[in-house]
């Protein structure tokens, strides 16, 4: 078949490779591809630690696409020798005080009741683990199943990837979708699908991120994702094999596309009340990404015609559910029926 992507963030990229690893002829139409969403992500493939109460319908999305996410590893590598900074270590989620405590362990109740796996730790064991965390913190759970990628870097090799794949790259930026060649269109550009499909009810949600270097006398200063709760506000911490770590993320829908100088502030605030250390590192960048909102927080995936697969509105979860999103898209494209029910992902059901 001959399919037409538009968008080539990770949910287009990763599509686009899947389609043509199957022996499909593909184009991804963007101006500007992995300058969206997934270029300011912190790439933490977290179906336990990101579960939020009464959302349901996403856990078993993201459980699954947790499970296939080393097949799509395995499947770039198959087209690229770049890196991903796919990591496996494992995360640890930590509470400053002891009000941070107790949403920790009710957090830890919600997520064994749902049937996920999280070791509750002493401060001391967390230490031994991270020994750059503070000795002030009042709880400690490991959840070993939680990843990570880092975004460019993913990105970076899903684009090699794909030209080693024949997947052919336009610069065009897409107005309508009549426009487009093909037997077949996936509908993959983030925030801008709502211009090209009526009926999708897209919304930016903003995150302020930081990226610092850790000097080479404290390196590394962590070992695995570190994520907490300082005065219940969220904070996370990803060191990369680059000997840089990430910090994130502010949560904000106030339209404002630049880094914000009180999410900024309140972010490397928190990082160094769980980590102390961050203090000694070198400042890199500060950069603002906009996440694709939906109503209900579930993405946007299934065909909305006979020609048309739409792909979009993966929130907070579009690096981990990129998995999915390849897959269950692909069978969508080829009519098949999709390996999970996607019927809470119904790309008409805010029409
Ligand atoms: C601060 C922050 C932290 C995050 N952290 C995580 C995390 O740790 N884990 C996780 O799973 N998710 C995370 N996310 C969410 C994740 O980044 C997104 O869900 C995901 O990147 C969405 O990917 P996408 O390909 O749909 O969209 P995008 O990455 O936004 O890509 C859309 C692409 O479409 C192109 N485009 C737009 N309009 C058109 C058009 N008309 N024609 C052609 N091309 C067009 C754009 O140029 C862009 O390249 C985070 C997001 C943010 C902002």
């Amino acid at each position: 078949m001959i399919i037409s992507v538009v968008g080539a963030g990770i949910i287009g990229l990763t599509a686009a490779l899947t389609l043509a690893d199957r022996g499909h002829t593909v184009t991804v139409h963007d101006p500007a591809p992995a300058s969206g969403a997934s270029h300011h992500a912190g790439g933490m493939l977290a179906p336990t630690a990101e579960v939020v109460y009464k959302q349901d319908p996403l856990f078993p999305l993201m459980r699954a696409s947790a499970e296939w996410y080393p097949d799509l590893i395995a499947l770039t590598a198959k087209y690229t020798d770049l890196p991903t900074g796919y990591r496996t270590d494992g995360t640890l989620v930590v509470a400053r005080d002891t009000a941070d405590k107790t949403h920790l362990e009710e957090l830890r109740d919600y997520q064994s009741r749902h049937g996920m796996e999280v070791d509750k730790l002493t401060v001391r064991q967390a230490r031994k683990l991270e020994p750059a965390l503070s000795p002030a913190l009042a709880g400690a759970v490991a959840i070993g199943g939680d990843h990570q990628v880092q975004p460019r870097l993913f990105t970076r090799a899903l684009i090699d990837a794909c030209r080693s794949a024949n997947v052919t790259f336009s610069p065009n930026r897409i107005e309508s979708l009549d426009a487009l060649d093909g037997d077949q269109v996936v509908v993959a550009n983030g925030l801008g699908a709502s211009q090209l499909v009526a009926g999708l009810d897209l919304r930016p949600v903003y995150g302020d991120v930081l990226h610092v270097r850790v000097p080479q006398h404290q390196y590394p200063l962590l070992t695995r994702v570190v994520r907490g709760f300082v005065e219940d506000r969220p904070v996370y911490l990803i060191p990369r094999e680059d000997g840089t770590l990430t910090i994130g993320a502010s949560t904000r829908e106030d339209g404002r596309d630049q880094p914000q100088v009180q999410g900024i502030h309140q972010l490397m605030r928190d990082a160094i009340e769980l980590v102390p250390a961050l203090e000694e590192c070198d400042f890199i960048e500060a950069t603002a990404g906009a996440r694709p909102g939906t109503p209900d927080d579930l993405p946007y995936l299934g065909r909305i015609d006979d020609r048309t697969v739409v792909s979009t509105g993966y929130f907070r979860h579009g690096i981990l559910l990129a998995a999915l999103g390849a897959r269950c898209g692909a069978e969508l494209v080829e009519k098949h029926t999709p390996a999970i029910d996607l019927s809470a992902c119904d790309p008409r059901r805010h029409t």
